[in-house]
């Protein structure tokens, strides 16, 4: 059964009398070129466990089995839980888990279903929540190798901006500070069903061994990223005064020993900028 066809999909809702859910971001991927791209560059070995977000009807999850030694997909919806049931029946190595992934341990699913090989997260996600995802999976530090993703163009667009973009904000130098980041396919809507508003991308995000500049405090860091990007109008001497509860002069000196100019703008910060003002904000309270 060629479970990415328009035709498959309707089947499916008419036996099961499934209705497609707008609000769980349900758009469905139909293009076999997209599905393979996915599974290819998330480069999936045959001891590895692929970790899946919202495997609709399948398509993503019956190609990664083909691969992976185990696959693990978190879907939401309970209506589609009977669905997979029949769709993934041929694949002994899969486990749906019927959770909201937002509430899902995912550390502990890796810990519980993890063979030999890597991790690997993948999936097609819901739109409504792509930002919380990536973020919870970082943050909660997930023991993954790579996360390869479709999500929003204008979100992934954002997630990889450099420096002094208009794009260019907390979630690029977050996920940026977590991971290395390539683009592995733009993807037209009209490959979905139903069709959604907007373009999407594939992206791929290696999540690094070691972070890329030194923290004294990382909480620090992240503190000096939210009031930096919280008013980006505003230049860093305005925008970072108050944060972990610094005055404007506190400010003014933590700008002068990290050598930035206090006229600049949090969009113009790179990573490394970013870290030598927290570590000198972490010198100054203490
Ligand atoms: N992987 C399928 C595909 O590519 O055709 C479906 C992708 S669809 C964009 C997103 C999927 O995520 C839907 O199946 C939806 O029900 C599921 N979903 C939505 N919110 C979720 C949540 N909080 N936790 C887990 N799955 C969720």
């Amino acid at each position: 059964m060629k479970l990415y066809a328009p035709s498959t999909i309707r089947e499916i809702r008419e036996k099961h009398g499934f209705r497609l859910s707008k609000s769980l971001g349900q758009n469905f991927l139909t293009d076999k070129n997209i599905i393979d791209r996915i599974i290819e560059s998330s480069d999936i070995g045959e001891e590895d466990l692929v970790v899946e977000i919202g495997p609709g009807i399948g398509v993503l999850t019956a190609e990664a089995a083909e691969y992976a030694g185990k696959v693990v997909a978190v879907e939401i919806d309970r209506n589609l839980i009977p669905i997979l049931e029949e769709t993934l029946g041929a694949y002994p190595n899969v486990t749906v888990i019927n959770q909201d992934v937002l509430k899902t341990d995912l550390t502990g699913v890796v810990e519980r279903y993890r063979g030999n090989g890597g991790v690997k997260i993948i999936g097609n996600l819901p739109y409504y929540i792509t930002t919380p995802i990536i973020m919870k999976i970082l943050e909660d530090r997930v023991p993954a190798d790579s996360i390869t993703i479709m999500m929003q163009k204008e979100v992934a667009d954002r997630i990889k901006a450099a420096p002094g973009s208009k794009t260019y904000g907390a979630l690029s130098v977050a996920v940026q500070y977590y991971c290395t980041i390539s683009q592995v396919a733009a993807v037209p809507k009209e490959v979905f069903v139903p069709q959604p508003k907007v373009d999407s991308s594939v992206l791929r995000l290696d999540i690094r061994k070691e972070h890329p500049v030194e923290l004294i405090d990382e909480k620090m860091f992240f503190v000096c990223i939210k009031s930096g990007f919280g008013q980006r109008r505003k230049t860093l001497l305005n925008s970072l005064t108050g944060a972990a509860g610094l005055s404007k002069d506190a400010v003014r000196e933590v700008l002068n020993a990290a050598d930035i100019d206090p006229v600049r703008r949090a969009e113009t910060l790179s990573l490394e900028e970013f870290a030598a003002i927290a570590n000198h904000m972490t010198r100054h309270i203490k």
